[in-house]
This record gives C-alpha cells, sequence and structure tokens, in this order.
C-alpha cells in the first residue's frame, strides 16, 4: 500500500511517500514559497533527485505538481498514480476533539476547522492541505494524525491553567501540548529497547529541536508536557521564549508601546536562543560561536540548557518512578554536549550519564547511561513522518 504523508504549511508542502507496511521510503521533498516570489520544489524519489523553480500559485497547483513527479518514471516515479492509496496528514491542533487519528470524515474536518481559533496559523493550511488532497484524489481514505492527540490524556491539575475555570468553559483556555507523534513514537521505541511493556513504562521524553517540547510519560501515556495552550510555553527554543512572567506582555505594552501583535513576534520570532545571543536560532552555530569566545551564545546555551534541567526535575517529581529519560530531534539527537551540559549533576536524581557512550551516541539509537545508573538515559531519533505513514496504514487498511 503506497501511503503518501503530507505536512501543508502556510506556504509549503513537506511529503514522503512510504510503501507500507514494508516500511520502504519511495520519496520525499518539499515545496517551499507557495504563492510567493521564486517558488521551489525539491524530491528524491530513491536515488533521483529533483528540483524545480517556477511559480506555483496555490497549494492546489503545488500538491498537484508533487503528484505528477511522483508519478513519472522519468523521474524515478511510481507509474499510476492510482497507487496512492491512502494519505496521512499532520493536523496541529485537534483541540478536545480528538484524542487519536483519526479517518476524516466531513464532520472530522468541520473539528479541525472548529479548533483553528487554537492554532489560527497551523490548522487553516492544515485544512488547506487535506481538501487540495481530497479533490485530486477522490475517494482515497484520509486520515488526520494530530500533533495534541497523544497529550489528551493529561489530568486535570497538569492541564487547567490557574485562571478563572469560565475562560476554560467558554473557550477552552487550557494546555493542550504539541510535539505528540514525536513524544508517542520515541515511547514506543523505548519501550521496546528497554524491553518493558510499555503500560508499565514511565519516561521524560525531550523532544529538543528547533521547537522544543518535554513530556512526562507515565505507562505510555503522557500526564504533563511542557507546551501549552500554544506552542510558546515551556522550554527556551530557537526563537520562542518558552516560560516567561506573563506580566511582561503588559510590562512591554506599557515601557514599549507595544502592540499585542509585536509582543507575540517578539516571543515567538525574535526570542528564545536568538533572541539572548544576538547571533543564531541555530544550536550548531551557538556551539560554534560559543567555542570561538562569543560570550553571548554561551549564555543562550547557558539558559536552554538550565531550563531543560529544571523539567527533568519537576518531570521526576511528577512521575515518582523513571525508567528513562529519552533525548531526540535535531538537538537532543546529535548533540552530546547539550546533553552532558543537561544532566550534569543529576546524578542525585539518578541520572548518570556514561560520557564515553554520549559522545559516540549521535543520530542513532544508543544507551548513554552507566551500567549502574538507577534510570536509562537513552538517544532515540525520532521519525513523525513514520508514525503517520503506521497510523495511516492501519486506519486505511480496515
Ligand atoms: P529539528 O527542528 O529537529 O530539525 O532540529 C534543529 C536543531 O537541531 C537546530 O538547532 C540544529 O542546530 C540542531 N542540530 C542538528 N544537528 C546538530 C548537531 N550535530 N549538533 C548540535 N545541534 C544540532
Amino acid at each position: 500500500m503506497k501511503i503518501l504523508v503530507i505536512n501543508s504549511g502556510s506556504s509549503s508542502i513537506k511529503f514522503e511517500l512510504f510503501d507500507m507496511p514494508a516500511e520502504n521510503r519511495l520519496a520525499r521533498g518539499i515545496l517551499q514559497r507557495i504563492g510567493e516570489p521564486g517558488s521551489q520544489l525539491t524530491c528524491s524519489i530513491g536515488e533521483v533527485r529533483t528540483r524545480l523553480d517556477q511559480p506555483i500559485a496555490t497549494h492546489e497547483q503545488g500538491l498537484g505538481l508533487i503528484v505528477e513527479i511522483l508519478t513519472d518514471p522519468a523521474r524515478g516515479g511510481i507509474d499510476d498514480d492510482a497507487r496512492i492509496d491512502a494519505i496521512g496528514h499532520r493536523v496541529v491542533h485537534g483541540g478536545e476533539s480528538f484524542s487519536e487519528t483519526a479517518l476524516i470524515t466531513g464532520e472530522v474536518e468541520r473539528a479541525i476547522e472548529a479548533n483553528s481559533a487554537l492554532a489560527p496559523l497551523h490548522n487553516p493550511p492544515n485544512l488547506m492541505g487535506i481538501r487540495v488532497a481530497r479533490r485530486l484524489f477522490p475517494g482515497v481514505p484520509q486520515v488526520a494524525v494530530f500533533d495534541t492527540a497523544f497529550h489528551q490524556t493529561m489530568p486535570e491539575h497538569a492541564y487547567l491553567y490557574p485562571v478563572p475555570l469560565e475562560l476554560y468553559d467558554s473557550l477552552k483556555v487550557r494546555r493542550y501540548g504539541f510535539h505528540g507523534t514525536s513524544h508517542r513514537f520515541v515511547t514506543m521505541q523505548a519501550a521496546g529497547f528497554l524491553e518493558r511493556p510499555i503500560a508499565e513504562t514511565n519516561l521524560i521524553t525531550c523532544h529538543l529541536g528547533n521547537g522544543c517540547s518535554m513530556a512526562a510519560v507515565r505507562g505510555g501515556r503522557s500526564i504533563d508536557t511542557s507546551m501549552g495552550l500554544t506552542p510558546l510555553e515551556g522550554l527556551m527554543m530557537g526563537t520562542r521564549s518558552g516560560d516567561i512572567d506573563p506580566a511582561l506582555v503588559v510590562f512591554l505594552h506599557n515601557a514599549r508601546k507595544l502592540s499585542i501583535a509585536e509582543i507575540d513576534t517578539l516571543l515567538n520570532k525574535q526570542s528564545g536562543l536568538l533572541g539572548v545571543s544576538g547571533v543564531s536560532n541555530d544550536v550548531r552555530t551557538l556551539l560554534e560561536a560559543e567555542a570561538a569566545g562569543n560570550e553571548r551564545a554561551a549564555r543562550a546555551l547557558d539558559i536552554y540548557c538550565y531550563r531543560v534541567r529544571k523539567y527533568i526535575g519537576a518531570y521526576t517529581a511528577a512521575l515518582g518512578t523513571v525508567h528513562a529519560v529519552v533525548f531526540t530531534a535535531g538537538v537532543g539527537e546529535n548533540s552530546p554536549a547539550i546533553r552532558e551540559r543537561v544532566l550534569e549533576g543529576l546524578g542525585p536524581l539518578g541520572y548518570y550519564l556514561d560520557h564515553e557512550a554520549n559522545t559516540t551516541a549521535v543520530g542513532r539509537l544508543a544507551d548513554i547511561s552507566t551500567p549502574d545508573s538507577p534510570a536509562r538515559i537513552l538517544v532515540v531519533p525520532t521519525d513523525e513522518e513514520l508514525l503517520i505513514a503506521r497510523d495511516t496504514y492501519r486506519i486505511a487498511a480496515r
């Protein structure tokens, strides 16, 4: 069964084609700058790479072009578009409507639309991807995999904000959490690696990429996570501040006469590693700058690591027993230096890093704790697209 996984953003479409259940990756690519000058499609199908620079005005035109290339034997594509059997969509916000992956029906589409108020930048382009795909592939099952769904198991005391309860009742103001597909994927991988039944596995999962979030996972179910109503809450990220005193918004409004939109941009796009370092949002660049003596880069990385460490402490308290701390995503999988800084001095909590194992664990599944560490420390590469393909296959094949 050929399964196309789509992540449709406001001006881009990322895609990956899988052969399931074998889990072979047939093709992957990205279309960028839809409706803007300089639209570009890059795609690899096996060994064949394609790059097209041509104006692409709409998502419909873009997805049409993607399908044309995926089904063009001259470019290494499968030879018949009827052979795309199902489509899996990444959808950012499922609100309280979805605690698991769903086959897309009219009702599901309406619920995604209703949740757009909670993710105005993400859900509308996700929905556009769904509608365009339905027009291009009539009758082909489409499946929505939600970034929020894995965290719907959080108990009330973890998801409610201490603000007037009426705001939850009327506006659904609460913590939702994101990166759920990644936290779920690494949870399953880690339980498999530890050879523990998932229902008896407690984990602290650290998704450290450009966006960063952590989850406390008890018995395979998320009981807390660091992102909240929006992805701004929690850890320091590439350009997002993470946790701040909410009164900062009022303070900036008064002191600098900034509008709400300007403060939103400041906290989401100009803060985090970029805002503190003034150098970059990219951890690799910052590590290089720090090594070259840049003090602001060093300061940014210090704050970043300290905040991950604080959350490890908090989630250790939330879980009681922790079988493993799991590092994943760009930074978590590839940066021994950051993992070392995060875990330094956490021995009393039960986390002892094996420095040599840590140094060599780059981009691969590995146990980087000492043999006598009470809890394991794992590096687990994430694969959100594969999990979307698996979910889509499970639903479409029934
Ligand atoms: P992601 O959003 O998961 O693609 O992660 C992007 C982040 O991972 C960026 O901050 C990169 O600098 C970081 N990253 C990727 N490779 C490395 C590496 N080898 N060392 C440190 N950071 C890395």
